[in-house]
C-alpha cells in the first residue's frame, strides 16, 4: 500500500513550505487509502530548537492533516524520532563497512579545513579528496587500536545515476563528479541526513517520497545508498518551489511564513490550505475558492504537478478566509465551535463580560459574509455589540425630527413583534413607515439612529443593529437617545 512521510528536522517551527509538503503527502496518502507518517529528523543535535518537535505535530493537527503514525501517536515502526533509532543506522553502516561500500575516515578537522581553504583560494568548490578510501586494512587497524577518532564515509560510485522522478521526469546527476565521499556516520555516533533518511524510508516501508525540490540533487546519492544496502528504493516526486507571488523567496520578514502566525491571527486552517493548493499544480481544477479537505483529496493528482514554481499570493488569504468562515457559520456543528471560540476571545478582550451563546450565535449569523476573520468582531467597530457605548449628549442633541420618528417607530415595532422579525421585514417596515421622506433625510436619520445604537456613524444597517442587539437592549439604547 501507499506509505508516505513528512520528515521535518525540528530545527525550527513549521513554515508555509513545510506545511505544503506535509499537505501534499497527506492528500496523496488519503487519495490512495494509504498511510501518512510524521518522522522527526533530529540527528543534528546542535541545531535542535526546544519545543519545535511538539509544535510541528500540533500544527499538523491544527491544519487538519494529522499523521497516522508519529512520535505522539506511535505506530508499527516506532520510534518515529531518528535520535531513538541509532541502532538501525549503525547496522546499516556496518553492512556497508563490511562490504567496502563505506570506509572509516580519520582525517582531522584541521586537514579538512586546509582542503577547504585551498579549494577556495583556487576558486573551486571545496570537496573531500577521498584520501581515506585508500587506507590499507593494516593502517585502519592501527588507527583504531590507537583510538583515533573517525567518521564513516560512503564511497560514491562514479557515473550518472539516472532515475525517473514522478514530477521532474528523467533526471541524471553524477554526484561523484562534483562531491567528495559524504559522511554518513559522524564522530558522535549520529548519522547524517542521507544515511538516516534512506534507512528510515526503507524500514518504515515508505513507498513514495514527496519532498521539496531542493532535495532532488541528493536523490542520486540516496539511490546509491539503496543499491549498496541491497534495498529496493521508493519512488520519488519532488515538489516545485513555493515562492511569493512576485517570484521572490518566501521571506521571514513579517514573520508570516510561520504557521503559528496564522493561528495567532485567527485564520482558519481550511482557508490557508485552500490558498496553498490554489497557487501551484497538482489539482485538476485550480482557481476555485472554498474547497474543503474532502474536495482537495478528490481533486489532488500528483501527475498534474508541474515543475513551475508555485506562487503564493498571501494577500488573498482574507478573502479565502471570509469564504471558509461563511461556510463554517452555515454549518451547525462548526458554527457551534465558532461560538465557543468567540466566547473565549471575548472573555479575554472584555473582562467580566457575561455573554450567552445564543446571542453570539445570532451575531455570527447576521454578520456572516461580512467577516473575513472571527477576530474582526473584537475590533472597536463592533464593540457596541458587547458593551453599551457611552454616547455624548452633543451627538444626541443633533437627533433630527426624522430620526426621532424612525426611532419611535422602531421601538414600537420591536415591542409588537419580538420574535418573528427578520432583516428584510424590519428593513421593509422602517422604509414603508417613512415613505414620504426624501432619501437624504432618510439616510441621515438612519445615521443618527446608528449613533444612538452603537456610538458610531458607520457600520451595519440600523435594522441589523436592532436585530443583533435584540428588542430589550435596542429599546433601552433608543429610549436613552430619544429622551
Ligand atoms: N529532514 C529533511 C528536511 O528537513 C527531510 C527531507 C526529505 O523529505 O527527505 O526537509
Amino acid at each position: 500500500g501507499v506509505r508516505v512521510r513528512f520528515a521535518p528536522s525540528p530545527t525550527g517551527y513549521l513554515h508555509l513550505g513545510g506545511l505544503r509538503t506535509a499537505l501534499y503527502n497527506y492528500l496523496f496518502a488519503k487519495k490512495h487509502g494509504g498511510t501518512f507518517i510524521l518522522r522527526l529528523e533530529d540527528t543534528d543535535r546542535s541545531r535542535l530548537v526546544a519545543g519545535a518537535a511538539q509544535s510541528i505535530e500540533d500544527m499538523l493537527e491544527w491544519a487538519g492533516i494529522p499523521p497516522d503514525e508519529s512520535p505522539r501517536r506511535g505506530g508499527p515502526c516506532a520510534p518515529y524520532e531518528q535520535s531513538r533509532r541509532l541502532d538501525l543506522y549503525h547496522a546499516a553502516a556496518k553492512t556497508m563497512l563490511d562490504s567496502g561500500a563505506a570506509y572509516r575516515c580519520f582525517c582531522t578537522s584541521q586537514r579538512l579545513d586546509l582542503l577547504k581553504k585551498e579549494a577556495l583560494r583556487s576558486r573551486q568548490t571545496p570537496r573531500y579528496d577521498n584520501r581515506c578510501r585508500h587506507l590499507s586494512s593494516k593502517q585502519v587497524q592501527d588507527k583504531l587500536s590507537q583510538g583515533t577518532p573517525f567518521v564513516v564515509r560512503f564511497r560514491l560510485l562514479e557515473g550518472p545515476q539516472p532515475f525517473q522522478d514522478l514530477v521532474y521526469g528523467w533526471t541524471r546527476h553524477d554526484v561523484a563528479s562534483v562531491e567528495g565521499d559524504p559522511v554518513i556516520l559522524k564522530g558522535d555516533g549520529f548519522p547524517t541526513y542521507h544515511l538516516a533518511n534512506v534507512v528510515d524510508d526503507y524500514h518504515m516501508g515508505v513507498s513514495h517520497v514527496l519532498r521539496g525540490t531542493e532535495w532532488l540533487i541528493s536523490t542520486p546519492k540516496h539511490l546509491l545508498l539503496y543499491q549498496a544496502l541491497g534495498w529496493q528504493p521508493p519512488q520519488f516526486a519532488h515538489l516545485p518551489l513555493l515562492l511569493n507571488k512576485d517570484g521572490s523567496k518566501l521571506s521571514k520578514r513579517q514573520g508570516d511564513i510561520f504557521i503559528q502566525h496564522y493561528i495567532d491571527n485567527g485564520y482558519l486552517s481550511d482557508a490557508l490550505l485552500d490558498l496553498i493548493t490554489n497557487c501551484g499544480s497538482g489539482f485538476t481544477a485550480e482557481n476555485q475558492m472554498g474547497r474543503t479537505m474532502e474536495t482537495l483529496i478528490q481533486q489532488y493528482d500528483l501527475g498534474k504537478t508541474s515543475t513551475h514554481s508555485a506562487l503564493l499570493d498571501l494577500d488573498k488569504l482574507p478573502e479565502f478566509n471570509r469564504i471558509h468562515l461563511t461556510k463554517k457559520i452555515d454549518n451547525t456543528d462548526t458554527r457551534f465551535q465558532l461560538v465557543k471560540q468567540l466566547k473565549t476571545l471575548l472573555k479575554d478582550a472584555y473582562k467580566d463580560l457575561v455573554l450567552d451563546e445564543q446571542y453570539i450565535e445570532r451575531i455570527l449569523l447576521l454578520r456572516k459574509g461580512h467577516l473575513s476573520q472571527l477576530t474582526d468582531l473584537l475590533s472597536s467597530e463592533y464593540s457596541y455589540l458587547w458593551i453599551r457605548p457611552a454616547i455624548s449628549k452633543d451627538n444626541l442633541q443633533s437627533l433630527s425630527k426624522e430620526a426621532r420618528n424612525i426611532g419611535n417607530i422602531a421601538v414600537r415595532l420591536l415591542k409588537e413583534n419580538t420574535s418573528d422579525l427578520t432583516l428584510e421585514t424590519l428593513n421593509g417596515e422602517l422604509k414603508s413607515k417613512m415613505k414620504r421622506l426624501e432619501d437624504t433625510k432618510y439616510s441621515n436619520a438612519m445615521k443618527l439612529l446608528r449613533v444612538a445604537l452603537s456610538g458610531q456613524e458607520h457600520g451595519p444597517s440600523v435594522a441589523e443593529m436592532l436585530l443583533s442587539l435584540g428588542s430589550e437592549e435596542s429599546i433601552i439604547r433608543l429610549q436613552n437617545a430619544l429622551t
